[in-house]
């Protein structure tokens, strides 16, 4: 697991970020503009996790199915779940029933398979779309180009519900990448859509999370500024 860490380090962690969420809002956004903190898990100890939702963290960001399923059961019942992580279509029927909102979706395939094991749970299930704004081959994401085809195919599906939409950039240069998702996000919303929500933009990490700000961002990823370096990946 983790590299030691203290709670004492994740508290100090914790108001540093809020003070800097807060920072680049004042600067940059409305003053009734939300941005959610989602505490990323990955590689994290539930004692940590809880730590965190103590310190008033209230979305978790989940990557792993097999991490989260041997975790669950120990987090505090209070926060909400997302997962994060590229989701393969035989695991969605493991997670289905626990997820606030899936922000990785970026085929048909995996959201009829979604819109399926949704309807067995009788659930109407929150997602987003994962855009790959860099165009990198080794990332997930749906091409830009694509989108559009996309949500309107995810539109016609009875038991999903888009949200709007998530991007992991390429690891430089991401300035340019989020002005980009920003443009693409307001382009969908004018389009006012059927069925189709603008609601969440899910950009930013520990490195970026105040330039994601700036460009629209209304939920950053946080891992390694929470809770320290991880040592696998
Ligand atoms: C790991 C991860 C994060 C958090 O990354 P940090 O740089 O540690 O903050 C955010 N989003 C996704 C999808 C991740 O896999």
């Amino acid at each position: 697991m983790q590299l030691e860490t203290s709670f004492a380090y994740i508290d100090e962690n914790y108001r540093r970020i809020v003070y800097e969420i807060e920072e680049a809002k004042a600067k940059y956004r409305k003053p009734d503009d939300e941005v959610t903190l989602m505490a990323v898990t990955k590689t994290v100890s539930p004692e940590n996790v809880n730590h965190a939702i103590g310190c008033g963290i209230s979305v978790l960001g989940e990557n792993r199915v097999q991490e989260y399923l041997s975790k669950k059961e120990f987090y505090l019942p209070q926060a909400q779940v997302h997962f994060i992580g590229h989701l393969q279509t035989n695991k969605v029927k493991y997670i289905i029933e626990d997820m606030k909102l899936i922000h990785s979706v970026d085929s048909v395939k995996l959201a009829a398979e979604i819109d399926r094991h949704a309807a067995r749970a009788k659930k109407k299930q929150d997602i987003l779309i994962e855009v790959n704004i860099g165009g990198e081959a080794s990332k997930s994401g749906v091409q830009p180009s694509e989108l559009e085809h996309l949500l309107e195919e995810i539109s016609k599906m009875p038991h999903i519900q888009v949200k709007g939409l998530m991007t992991i950039p390429p690891a430089t240069g991401n300035e340019k990448f989020f002005a980009q998702m920003q443009a693409i996000f307001l382009d969908i919303s004018a389009k006012n859509m059927d069925n189709i929500d603008m609601e969440i933009l899910s950009m930013g990490m520990s490195g970026d999370y105040a330039t994601a700000i700036r460009y629209g961002s209304t939920l950053v990823r946080i891992g390694t500024a929470l809770f320290g370096a991880r040592n696998y990946q």
